[in-house]
């Protein structure tokens, strides 16, 4: 399989590296397997997003770990030709597939990319007025040091939402869960993207994510306040939001 793993610039260890893989292997085919995979239902949690994110136009927004950019594109909408949306990501590969993506489609000009790291934030202190960051905090291997860097950047009264797979409020949405996820993902990998592995790696990282309540004290402890939750198709996902004072 080939990687780019060679032109990182991010400090790599064992987790930043298998990410690394993952993401440059699903890149190509990632929006489709989206779909597939949450039968188009992440369209409908993202949505929710964008709509409790009281992004205004004008903001500055972070779509960090944006990908191939589903968020930003509708950031970009909101936030007009005053405004401004960076799309941040470690993958170099899933920023191409966004930027082209994005460009193809006729969004430019209030549109940054930026190759970085969560942990790490490439920007000044007090620079956006919202961060999203949609299914990407559980690839993070610092996710505390990510949250501080992600207040760091926010302006005072600035929101961070965070997107995640969570933990299924009750059990029998869990157990169908589990099986889905360990069996019914890695065979449509296999299937789509001829690659059983990643997709085992995603439910192997859904699965040792904080929960719900685990994830609110974390964004405590970074220093947000007004934090809070909002399960979403059974806590299958969760949109936690917070304040910087
Ligand atoms: N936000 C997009 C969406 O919802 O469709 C993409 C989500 S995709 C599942 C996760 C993304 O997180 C990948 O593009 C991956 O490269 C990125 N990522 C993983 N670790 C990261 C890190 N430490 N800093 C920034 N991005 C990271």
């Amino acid at each position: 399989k080939t990687t780019h793993f060679g032109y990182e610039t991010v400090s790599v260890d064992e987790k930043a590296g298998k990410v690394a893989d993952v993401f440059h292997s699903v890149a190509a085919k990632y929006d489709v397997m989206n779909d597939l995979m949450s039968f188009g239902v992440h369209r409908l949690w993202k949505r929710i997003t964008i709509d409790m994110s009281g992004a205004r136009p004008g903001n500055q927004i972070l779509d960090l770990a944006g990908g191939t950019g589903d968020l930003t594109r509708k950031f970009s909408r909101i936030v007009g030709p005053q405004g401004k949306v960076v799309l941040a990501d470690i993958n170099s590969s899933m920023l191409n597939v966004g930027r082209d993506r994005l460009t193809d489609q006729g969004y430019v000009g209030n549109i940054e990319y930026v190759q970085a790291n969560a942990e790490c934030l490439p920007f000044e202190d007090n620079s956006f007025d919202v961060i999203t960051m949609a299914f990407g905090l559980r690839n993070v291997t610092d996710k505390d040091k990510a949250l501080r860097s992600m207040a760091r950047v926010l302006k005072p009264g600035g929101r961070l939402l965070i997107l995640e797979f969570s933990k299924p409020t009750n059990p029998v949405m869990s157990k169908a869960y589990d099986l889905y996820s360990f069996s019914a993902l890695p065979f449509m990998g296999k299937l789509v993207a001829n690659d059983s592995e990643s997709y085992k790696y995603l439910a192997e990282s859904i699965r040792m994510h904080p929960d719900q309540e685990t994830l609110k004290g974390m964004m405590e402890e970074a220093g947000l306040v007004r934090c809070s939750y909002n399960n979403m198709t059974s806590g299958v996902v969760a949109l936690h939001r917070g304040i910087k004072p």
